[in-house]
């Protein structure tokens, strides 16, 4: 249930409100808007009914969430919410994020290397995975903490942030400790204690949509972690599964608006895993700007050839490079910036 105040509703009002949504037993969120005030209740909707809060002084008007996330929900807040990492960077806004690199840190060497092309090109937050969810228990794992001081390195070398994965509650502390951004992949969206786990850091966190998730799983999927505590969820589009086997996945674009419209967490496109090929990745990183996306997660290897994880959909740095220049148009003409 949200309260939305009036717009000349005063301090001592607000104040008010919330005081008597806590005496109930509930946890009150405060979430003041341009145009208005809105508060959150989060707790059992059934017993709220008996509370007559419409009638409080300044209140305009009480509304149920019916959507079963409510935290996550576009009416719970008065504006979208801008996910800040530390220091300049905040994704949401007007400003694009571009997030770039390999998908496994493979060797010091080989991501320096992916970070300086894609630094150069334009990317702001770096990708690779250290602690890797491989199908097959034969193939490349990750360099696990090694792989995280090597992201660290990049990251005070080159000026860029950084977005890595984490796979389990076991290692959580350790990745929230290095990253900027912390992923949680596709195969984890519904590894409900690791989402608890998530609202107790204060670390952005990364939500890849579940391969057969649909929007309302995925969404009450973050609601686990706002309603733990952390309300910086950014949702990231990858691709789901379908009949087509031409691609890795079908890239659901139409997720972009859709969230957008039902949620006020920022969104982002990751078209490589949803592509699953290169040649198709610049085309569809196009299409999700258009589409309104917030950020993008591209895979950049230096060598994709040789690459241990996820060549084939690996972009160049040449290629990437050549793509940011088409991004930064398509981002001009719909008035953002990248
Ligand atoms: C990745 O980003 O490298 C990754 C493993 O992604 P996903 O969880 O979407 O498959
Ligand atoms: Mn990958």
């Amino acid at each position: 249930m949200i309260i939305v105040m009036a717009g000349n509703a005063t301090e001592e009002q607000i104040q008010g409100v919330i005081r008597k949504i806590e005496k109930e037993g509930f946890k009150a969120h405060l979430s003041r808007g341009v145009e208005r005030t809105i508060i959150g209740i989060i707790g059992d909707e059934r017993r709220l009914k008996e509370v007559a809060l419409g009638v409080l002084p300044g209140v305009e008007e009480v509304i149920p969430i019916l959507q079963p996330y409510k935290m996550a929900s576009r009416s719970f807040r008065a504006d979208r919410t801008l996910v800040r990492l530390n220091g300049d960077i905040e994704i949401g806004g007007e400003r694009i994020h571009v997030m770039a690199g390999p998908c496994a840190v493979e060797s010091r060497e080989q991501l320096l290397a992916a970070a300086e092309r894609v630094k150069a090109a334009g990317a702001t937050i770096l990708r690779g995975g250290a602690f890797k969810p491989r199908t097959s228990p034969y193939s490349f794992q990750g360099l696990g903490e090694e792989g995280l001081k090597i992201l660290a390195e990049a990251r005070e070398r080159f000026g860029l942030k950084i977005v890595t994965e984490a796979m389990n509650i076991h290692t959580l502390p350790l990745v929230a400790e290095y990253a900027d951004i912390v992923q949680i992949g596709t195969r984890n969206m519904q590894n409900f204690d690791l989402l608890k786990e998530l609202g107790k850091i204060s670390k952005p966190v990364l939500l890849k949509r579940g391969l057969s998730a649909t929007v309302e799983e995925w969404l009450m999927a973050a609601e686990y972690v706002l309603a733990s505590g952390n309300l910086n969820v950014i949702l990231c589009e990858r691709g789901i599964r379908s009949f087509e086997t031409y691609t890795r996945n079908t890239l659901d674009l139409s997720a972009v608006p859709v969230v957008k419209h039902l949620s006020h967490l920022p969104v982002v496109v990751d078209p490589s895993h949803g592509i699953g090929r290169w040649k198709f990745v610049a085309p569809m990183c196009c299409a999700a700007i258009a589409a309104g996306a917030d950020g993008l997660l591209v895979e950049v290897h230096p060598n994709p050839a040789e690459a241990l994880c996820d060549g084939a959909q690996s972009l160049t740095p040449e290629n990437f490079t050549v793509m940011m220049e088409d991004l930064r148009k398509i981002a001009a003409v719909l008035g953002r910036k990248l």
